[in-house]
């Protein structure tokens, strides 16, 4: 099995704060991983630190077995870890049209993955008159542009309708059918169950479970997890 990413005794203090503890696990080729924990439990922070936008304390991490430094690497990685910048007034061509010019991709990329998102037809309209949904989806086919490896979203259905949660879910699988790896954080487990193959449940910066969501599920200590979900810091 190819191995896309080895995270190794990941910690990362803020202060006093132990926001990731001696956090371990591995992505493998072709499966739908969900990072899964309640508000502050250290998801976005493990994201950023395996995307070198937040620097680690201690540990290690490692992108496709090493075999690219981490910035080579992250041009084969598709992110989407905070509200993306597009310009509001220009269409969704135009800002996908930028994006190509920064990731040095052909022009040609921008309808294919319009059309993947559901977004072909609205590829004149302007930003502006987007709902969340479909800005959400518009920055996946901005994230899709350089073919990557793998996809990482971070609460990919945040804010959205029960119609936009489930056309995103819905995306999220069928990207993932075609053959891209999914790395997802998210509070709800709801969202693993529906969409993940493979989970890693986080509390307060530690790993509390790592395997198959089917096995979580049926699992000795899985209400206990589930009651974990209720909890606030
Ligand atoms: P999650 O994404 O699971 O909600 P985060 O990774 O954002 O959790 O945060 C984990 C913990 O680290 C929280 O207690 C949060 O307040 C803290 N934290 C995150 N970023 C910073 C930062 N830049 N400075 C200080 N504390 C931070
Ligand atoms: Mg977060």
């Amino acid at each position: 099995m190819e191995t896309i990413l080895t995270i190794t005794n990941l910690t990362k203090k803020f202060g006093y704060l132990t926001a990731v503890k001696d956090l371990s696990f591995t992505i493998h080729k072709g499966n739908v991983y969900g990072i899964l924990g309640p508000n502050g439990s250290g998801k976005s922070t493990t994201l950023g630190i395996v995307l070198n936008v937040v620097n680690k304390t201690s540990g290690d991490f490692s992108w496709f077995e090493g075999q690219t430094t981490t910035h080579d690497a992250l041009k084969k990685v598709g992110a989407i870890i905070e509200n993306p910048n597009f310009y509001p007034y220009m269409t969704a061509y135009e800002n996908l049209k930028l994006v190509c010019k920064i990731k040095g991709v052909d022009y040609s990329k921008i309808d294919e993955k319009l059309e993947i998102v559901g977004l072909l037809d609205r590829k004149n309209s302007k930003f502006n008159n987007f709902s969340l949904g479909m800005k959400q989806r518009l920055a996946i086919a901005s994230a899709l542009l350089n073919d990557p490896e793998i996809l990482i979203l971070d609460e990919p259905t945040n804010g959205l309708d029960p119609q936009g949660i489930h056309q995103i879910r819905s995306l999220i699988k069928q990207i993932a059918s075609e053959g891209t790896t999914i790395l997802l954080a998210s509070h709800l487990l709801d969202e693993v169950e529906k969409v993940c193959s493979h989970v890693v449940v986080l509390r307060k910066g530690e790993k509390l479970y790592s395997g198959r969501v089917d096995e979580m599920i049926s699992s000795h200590g899985f209400f206990e997890l589930k009651s974990i979900q209720h909890d606030t810091l």
